[in-house]
């Protein structure tokens, strides 16, 4: 199982990047986690969108989610008989794009024909060929879900967007790979209260809790020293850690 960093940033993306998003691959399987803002472009640098599996979205700040309007757009108005890309939306997500559509489009239905969105339950695993993704919902400042996602007995644990909590801790333990945010990290500005997301150190100790292989640090501030986020996740992690970047690719 390989995951290709498309995009890495927080809110807004940093330059030359984008907000998040992340491609898992597994033999035939292509499955994208998260639609941010910008990762449209850079995913057609990894994958043809006619070949992509499926989309799974951890939550809907619009950082994770965004780019599904332009891709709406380019299926619906792109070559006749284009496929329906999966999108697994968390719970409540299919009304809220349906609501966002109202506000764009006169067109209906809007989504159909070149979205197929779905939602998902938590603790209910998605398919996608071989590739299994487990949702597991974090505390963050809406309704927010890690994925644990598998292949071939191989675990990454992607934590979405959340707090220092113990549902980031169980979806952690037993991974090989942990890609964590760090929005707090690096220099990054002081949050408004309450504070919705993680520091470097925090991401380091949930790696170091769960005894994983490699932290990949993401969800960067657009001003945020990447190195410098690196090294204060050192100072509670002692296996190899990675800041994510537009292509960074790693087995997993
Ligand atoms: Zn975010
Ligand atoms: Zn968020």
């Amino acid at each position: 199982m390989w995951l290709t960093v498309i995009g890495s940033s927080a809110s807004q993306p940093a330059a030359g990047d984008a907000c998040s998003g992340y491609l898992v691959t597994h033999g035939r399987a292509s499955v994208l986690l998260d639609c941010g803002a910008g990762t449209l472009g850079r995913l057609q640098e990894h994958v043809a969108l006619d070949d992509l599996s499926a989309i799974v979205i951890s939550h809907l700040h619009p950082d994770h989610f965004s780019d599904l309007i332009p891709l709406r757009y380019g299926r619906r108005y792109g070559e006749a008989g284009a496929r329906e890309i999966p999108v697994f939306l968390p719970p409540g997500g299919i009304v809220y794009l349906h609501g966002l559509a109202a506000a764009l489009s006169k067109t209906r239905p809007f989504w159909d024909g070149a979205l197929r969105l779905q939602e998902y339950a938590p603790g209910i695993t998605i398919e996608v060929d071989e590739i299994t993704v487990g949702p597991v919902e974090v505390v963050h400042g809406i309704r927010s879900f890690g994925m644990l996602v598998q292949a071939d007995g191989r675990r990454l644990a992607y934590s979405s967007d959340t707090v220092m909590c113990d549902e980031v801790q169980l979806l952690a333990a037993g991974a090989d790979v942990l890609l964590a945010e760090n929005t707090l990290g690096g220099g990054a500005p002081a949050h408004h209260e309450p504070v919705t997301h993680l520091s470097a150190v925090q991401a380091g100790l949930v790696a170091a809790r769960a005894g994983v292989e490699t932290l990949v640090l993401t969800h960067f501030w657009h001003t945020a020293d990447r190195a410098q986020a690196c090294a204060e996740a050192r100072e509670v992690f002692a296996g190899r850690i990675l800041a994510a970047c537009p292509g960074l690719s790693i087995e997993i």
